[in-house]
C-alpha cells in the first residue's frame, strides 16, 4: 500500500510540474491548469488510501463537498477583471487551512507533547512554522483581497514611524510564543491559549504588513503572500509526514519566490523595504499636486483617428482600463485598419499593467494580436521619442512620469513606460480619476497630451468608425 501511495504521489508531482509548464503561455494555460488539477485529484486519492482509518472518511468527504461548493461557483462566475482578488482569496484560504492544521495537531497531541511518530522535532517545528506563516498569509491575503476589490482604500494605512517597530514586535512575539510551545512539547505541553496567542499575533502581523503597502506595490506583495502560503504548506507537510504537501508546497513556494523577485525587480523595489512598509500609494488627490491649476485637454474620436491615420508609428499602451472595458478585440480591429493604412502599430507592455502578472499579454493574445507586436518595457522605452502617437488605453500608473522625475512621489523609482516622450499622446479613460496607486498623473496635463473621455471599448469603436470613413 505504501508503495502504491508513493507511486501515485510521484505521478501527481510530475503532473503539477508539467501543468506549470503549460501555464507559461496563454495557448497552453487551460490545458496546464487541467493537468495540474488532475495531479491534485490523484494526490487526494493517494492521501485517502494512506489514511486507512475509515472513520475519518465521512469528515474527509464532507470537507471535499464544502470545498467544492465554496470553490467552484466563484471560479466559474467571477469576471475576468476580478480574477486577481479571487486568486488573493484562494491563496489566503490555503494559508488559513495550513494554520488550522497546525492548530489541530497541537490540540490532538496535548500541545505536541503526545506525538508518537519520529522525528518529533520535525512535527513540532513544522507545525509552528506553518501556524505563523499560514496565519500571516491568511490575514495578509484578506487585506490584499480588500484592496483589489476596492473595499479598502489602495493608499497605505499604517501607524507611520511606529510601523516597523510594531511589526518587529509582533514577529518577535509570535516567535517567542512558538519557542514556549516548543519547549513545552518536550514536557507535558503548554495550555491551549499559547497557540491562540501565537495565531493572533501572527494574524495581526499579517494585517500590519499588508495594510501599509500602497497600491503600486501590491503585485510584489501578492506574489510574496503566494510564496508564504507555499512555504507554510510545505512545513505542514513536514509535520504531517505527507510528501504530496511538501512537494506541492515547495513548488508554490519556489514559483512564488521567483515571481516575487521578478516583480520587485520590475518595480525597482527591494522586498525587505516593501515588507517594512516604506513605499507606495498615498500622494496627491486627482488634479491637485503642486497647487497650480492644471487643465487637461479633451479630444474627439475624429481627431484621434486623423492623428493616428497620418502617423508612421503608433504605440498602444494598454492598462487595467482595457481589461475593465474588455476592449482588446476592438483594439485589434482598430490596429488592423491602421496597419492597412501603412501605420506601424506596436504594443508596450508594462510588467505590472492590469491587476495580475501577464494580464495584458493574456487579453491581447485572446484578441489574436501577434506576439511579435507585444514589446516589453525595456525594449520599447527607447522608441517613444521617435513615435508619432502613443495611444494610452486605460493605463495610468504605469505611464506616470512622476515615477522618474518627482522624488517626493510614492512611486518614485518605479520604472514606467516613457509615454510622455512620444510626439503626441492620446489617453482613453472615463474621467480624471487616479489609478490603483491613488496618485495624480502629470502626463494627462502635458501640452502634447489629449484625453478621449469615455469607456475604452466605446472610444476605440468610435475611433475605428472614423478611421473607416477616412
Ligand atoms: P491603473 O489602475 O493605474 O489605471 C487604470 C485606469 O483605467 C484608471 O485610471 C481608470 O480611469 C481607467 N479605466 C477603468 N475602467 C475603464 C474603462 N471601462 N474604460 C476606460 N478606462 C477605464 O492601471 P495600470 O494598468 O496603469 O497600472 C496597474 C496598477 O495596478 C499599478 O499600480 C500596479 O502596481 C497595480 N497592480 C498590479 C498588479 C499586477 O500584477 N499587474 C497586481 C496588483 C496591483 P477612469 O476611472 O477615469 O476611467
Amino acid at each position: 500500500m505504501d508503495n502504491l501511495v508513493n507511486i501515485l504521489y510521484i505521478v501527481s508531482f510530475a503532473l503539477f510540474i508539467y501543468g506549470l509548464m503549460g501555464l507559461t503561455g496563454p495557448k497552453t494555460a487551460v490545458r496546464g491548469n487541467w493537468i495540474a488539477a488532475v495531479g491534485m485529484g490523484i494526490a487526494v486519492i493517494a492521501t485517502l488510501i494512506a489514511v486507512r482509518d475509515t472513520s475519518n472518511w465521512i469528515l474527509i468527504i464532507a470537507g471535499l463537498v464544502v470545498g467544492v461548493a465554496l470553490g467552484v461557483p466563484p471560479a466559474k462566475f467571477t469576471k475576468m477583471t476580478a480574477v486577481p482578488q479571487l486568486v488573493a482569496a484562494f491563496n489566503g484560504v490555503g494559508g488559513g487551512t495550513v494554520a488550522l492544521i497546525a492548530w489541530s495537531e497541537f490540540l490532538n497531541t496535548d500541545g505536541f507533547s503526545q506525538i508518537h511518530e519520529e522525528p518529533t522535532v520535525h512535527i513540532v517545528v513544522g507545525s509552528l512554522f506553518a501556524a505563523i506563516i499560514g496565519s500571516v498569509s491568511f490575514w495578509g491575503s484578506l487585506i490584499a483581497f480588500g484592496k483589489l476589490q476596492e473595499i479598502l482604500p489602495g493608499r497605505p494605512i499604517g501607524v507611520g514611524k511606529l510601523q516597523q517597530p510594531l511589526n518587529l514586535l509582533l514577529l518577535a512575539g509570535s516567535i517567542a510564543a512558538a519557542v514556549v510551545i516548543g519547549v513545552g512539547a518536550a514536557g507535558d505541553g503548554v495550555p491551549g491559549w499559547w497557540m491562540v496567542l501565537l495565531l493572533v499575533l501572527a494574524a495581526v502581523l499579517g494585517l500590519m504588513v499588508v495594510l501599509p503597502i500602497g497600491g503600486a506595490d501590491m503585485p510584489v506583495v501578492i506574489s510574496l503572500l503566494n510564496a508564504l502560503t507555499g512555504l507554510s504548506a510545505a512545513a505542514a507537510g513536514l509535520a504531517l509526514n505527507n510528501t504530496a504537501m511538501i512537494v506541492a508546497g515547495m513548488i508554490v513556494g519556489a514559483s512564488g519566490s521567483i515571481l516575487t523577485n521578478l516583480m520587485a525587480k520590475a518595480m525597482n523595489r527591494s522586498i525587505p523595504a516593501i515588507v517594512a512598509g516604506g513605499f507606495g500609494g498615498g500622494g496627491t488627490a486627482p488634479g491637485a499636486g503642486s497647487g497650480e491649476q492644471k487643465q487637461a485637454k479633451a479630444t474627439s474620436a475624429a481627431d484621434a483617428a486623423i492623428q493616428m491615420a497620418y502617423a508612421n508609428q503608433v504605440i498602444v499602451v494598454p492598462g487595467y482600463g482595457m481589461a475593465v472595458a474588455q476592449a482588446q478585440h476592438a483594439v485589434k480591429e482598430m490596429a488592423n485598419l491602421l496597419e492597412a493604412k501603412g501605420v506601424e502599430v506596436k504594443y508596450a507592455i508594462h510588467p505590472v499593467a492590469g491587476r495580475m502578472p501577464g494580464h495584458m499579454n493574456v487579453l491581447l493574445a485572446e484578441a489574436e494580436v501577434s506576439y511579435d507586436a507585444l514589446k516589453e518595457m525595456d525594449d520599447i522605452n527607447g522608441e517613444f521619442g521617435r513615435t508619432d502617437v502613443a495611444l494610452v488605453i486605460g493605463a495610468n500608473d504605469v505611464t506616470n512620469p512622476a515615477a522618474r522625475e518627482d522624488s517626493s512621489s510614492p512611486i518614485y523609482g518605479m520604472p514606467v513606460l516613457n509615454v510622455d516622450q512620444a510626439h503626441s499622446v492620446i489617453v482613453l479613460k472615463r474621467s480624471m480619476n487616479s489609478g490603483f496607486a491613488g496618485i495624480d498623473n502629470p502626463l494627462f496635463y502635458a501640452d502634447h497630451t489629449s484625453m478621449l473621455f469615455g469607456d475604452a471599448k466605446k472610444s476605440v469603436g468610435a475611433v475605428t468608425e472614423e478611421l473607416k470613413a477616412l
